[in-house]
Formats: C-alpha cells, structure tokens, sequence
C-alpha cells in the first residue's frame, strides 16, 4: 500500500516527489510515456529561476529526477492503463500491475499538438517549438513563423515580435477563432505578416538541423509555394493527458482536470498539479509550484486520516 503515487515525471511530478519524498512517505512515481515531460523537448531553459546561466530542459528535469531520488521517491518506467477513484485506497493499473494507494498526485501533463510531419519532429528543438516563451529568444533578429489561429497563436506571435525581425502567423483559415482583443492587438503589431487559408506541408531542411523555410499549401487552390523562416512555432492547442480520468475527475470541455481549490480534484486524496490542470500558464516554474502544492495537500491529507 502507498502513501502517495504520482502520475507523470516532468516538473509537476518530480517536485511533488521531492516534497513526498522529504516528508516520508516514500512515493513512487509513474513516469508516463514522455518521461520528463515537455521540457524533454525544449533545449536552452533560461527563465528558470536559479540558473543565472541558463540550463538544458532535458538536465533541468533529470536534476530533479535525482534529487527525488536521494530523498528514497522510487521512479517506475511505464504509463497508466486504468484508475479506479471509487473508494479509498485508490487502485491504480500501471500497464499489467495493479497498485493500491492512499493518495494519488495527478502530474500527467498536456502534449502539445503537433502537425505530425516528419520533417517537424525531427527539427523539434533546432528551430521546431511548441513554447515561445522558451526558445523565441534565440531567434532575435531572425524571422519566425507560427501556426495557428487561436488564442495562443496570437499570445505567442505578439511576444515573438520582442525579438524576431518579422513573424508570420500561418493559420488554416481565413476566420480567427482567437479573442477579438487578442486578434486586434496582434492586428495592430506591424512585425506581423498573416497568411491565411495556407496549411504547412514540409519544414526545411532536416539534414541541416536547422529550419531554412516551409512549403505552404493554399486550401483554396491548392498552389504550393516556400516560405524562407528561421523557425517554426506550433501554436495548435495542447491535449491534456487525462483519458484514464473520463468519468471519474471533474474535467472541462477541453478535457483539464477542473480544480476544487487549491490542488485538490473532486475526490478527495486525489490532487492535480501542472499542466494536466493549468492551461493559462505552462511554465515550468508554475507547474513546479504547482507539484510541492499537491504534495503538502497530500502529506496533510494522510496526517487527518490518521
Ligand atoms: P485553440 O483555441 O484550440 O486554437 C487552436 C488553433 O490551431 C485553431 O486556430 C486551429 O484552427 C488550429 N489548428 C488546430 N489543429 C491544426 C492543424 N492540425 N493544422 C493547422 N492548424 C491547426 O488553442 P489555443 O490557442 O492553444 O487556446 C486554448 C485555450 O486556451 C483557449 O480557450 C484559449 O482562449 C485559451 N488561451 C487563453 C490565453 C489568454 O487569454 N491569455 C492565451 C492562450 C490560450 P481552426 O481554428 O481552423 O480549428
């Protein structure tokens, strides 16, 4: 029997295992098929606080990986198949494995959404990004390009113009389905050029490990043409990692886990932390927060059980 399982590895996940882990209760974490998370997939991390010279996503999450581990949280490759939150202690199906625990941190995260080229995934973190917030600095003076047509895609395309010498928004469509207010501020910024009705069919150039353009499609055509970019920012959506939850959590429309305060979920025992709840801030930092916060709800959660 656990005290504490945690579902998901990245920064959410490993610090809820750190603060488990230094309060005792021994927790083990479920790693998930993208173990580490989404800074696995980003290079440079240099709005972390603590890290004066920047540190690499991938060591960054390993750190704390390590540093859960020293204090004895056990981490178990392998994802969640099946939960079953109708009664205490929870029952937790770890592919074959069936796990029993007390409390259960749901640190599952959200996976970008990718347009599944294969030219994009092999260039992700040489000029492929779904996070500008992370990499639009090191494209300063460069010209960028972003897909998309919501909300996020207009958020990132504006804080690209901090930096970028031009930036292209790419959206499928003629209409936005982003905020009038976040469309007429992205509208109002001169540094952004809009194609619209045009869906991008290939990024180049993969052998060079660097993006060099893209090859654009018109959905109205079908002409194809090449547009020269440096980097290519995938403003999609992200789809929270919440499938096993359907019917047991309170989730929105969208699929995140609604929060009852604090970092608690409808059932109680059951907490949430980082971005398989938070669809506003996404940074790692936050979700990091948002990892110790699930871990004290927890830790006094088992203390007024006892
Ligand atoms: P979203 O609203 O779902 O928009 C996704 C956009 O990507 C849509 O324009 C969609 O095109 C396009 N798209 C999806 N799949 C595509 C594909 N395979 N190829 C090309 N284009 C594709 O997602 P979001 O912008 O991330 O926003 C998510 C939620 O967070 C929204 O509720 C939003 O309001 C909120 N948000 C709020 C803020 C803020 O207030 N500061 C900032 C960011 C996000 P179609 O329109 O043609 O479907």
């Amino acid at each position: 029997m656990l005290n504490v399982l945690i579902i998901g590895s990245g920064c959410a996940g490993n610090t809820a295992a750190i603060y488990a882990a230094r309060a005792n209760l021994e927790p083990l974490v479920v790693e998930g098929p993208e173990a580490g998370g989404q800074l696995t997939l980003t290079t440079e991390v240099e709005n972390f606080p603590g890290f004066p010279e920047g540190i690499m996503g991938p060591e960054l999450v390993e750190n704390m990986k390590k540093q859960a581990q020293r204090f004895g949280a056990i981490f178990k490759p392998g994802h969640v198949a099946r939960v079953d939150l109708s009664e205490r202690p929870f029952k937790v199906w770890i592919g074959g494995d069936m796990v029993e625990t007390k409390t259960l941190i749901v640190a599952a995260g959200a996976s970008a959404r990718w347009l599944g080229l294969d030219s994009e995934q092999q260039l992700i973190g040489h000029g492929v990004s779904s996070c500008a917030t992370c990499d639009g600095f090191f494209f300063r003076g460069q010209p960028v390009a972003v897909i998309g047509g919501g909300d996020s895609a207009m958020e990132e395309a504006t804080f690209l113009t901090k930096f970028a010498s031009e930036v292209s928004i790419i959206h499928r469509r003629s209409e936005f389905r982003a905020s009038k207010i976040m469309l007429d501020r992205a509208r109002a910024n001169e540094k952004i050029d809009w194609i619209v009705n045009a869906t991008v069919e290939d990024v180049f150039e993969p052998a060079q490990k660097a993006v060099s353009g893209l090859k654009l499609k018109s959905t109205v055509d079908g002409r194809e043409w090449e547009h020269k970019t440096n980097a290519l920012f995938l403003a999609i959506g992200h789809i929270p990692n919440t499938k096993v939850f359907r019917g047991q959590l309170d989730l929105d429309a969208q699929g995140y886990i609604v929060s009852h305060g604090g970092a608690r979920t409808n059932v109680a025992g059951v907490f949430h932390a980082g971005d398989v709840q938070d669809k506003v801030y996404r940074q790692a930092i936050t979700a990091a927060g948002a990892g110790c916060m699930a871990a004290i709800e927890a830790e006094r959660f088992l203390e007024a059980e006892q």
